[in-house]
């Protein structure tokens, strides 16, 4: 049987969708789906100077887990800047810790209260709300 993997918690999600090459020879040529784990721990090694240790306790894998992660995450980075591809960012096997919701109205991404009723965009008012989180986990 193979093993149910295990969710990657991540503090906050990426604040874009995605990224697309401007000014290239050629066109745009497909995309790479980043996982919202590889943004974090390329956020969390790279950004935050975490040492890989570090940063697997703050996603809840092992060491090695997270060193699969970081190098896969590098690895579509460096394609995607040499290929000219567009980067997607998808959800993958993370775990929020709060509910994260997108605007799509203005697309800024923001968390609200469980118990919230009253759903609306913090900055444009905007009732037209997408959640984050992957359901059915
Ligand atoms: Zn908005």
């Amino acid at each position: 049987m193979p093993r149910r993997r295990r969710l990657r918690r991540i503090v906050s999600p990426p604040g874009f969708k995605g990224y697309r090459p401007y000014g290239s020879a050629g066109d745009v040529s497909g995309s790479v789906e980043l996982l919202y784990e590889e943004y974090e721990a390329l956020k969390l090694a790279d950004y935050n100077h975490l040492n890989h240790f570090e940063a697997s306790k703050h996603m809840g894998v092992s060491r090695a887990t997270f060193a699969r992660i970081y190098e896969s995450a590098r690895r579509k980075i460096a394609q995607a800047l040499v290929e000219s591809k567009e980067i997607r960012t998808v959800y993958g096997n993370a775990f929020l810790d709060k509910d994260w919701y997108v605007c799509n109205d203005c697309y800024v991404r923001f968390t609200l209260p469980h118990r919230n009723r009253n759903r609306h965009c913090p900055m444009c008012k905007s009732e037209k709300l997408e959640l984050v989180n992957r359901k059915n986990i």
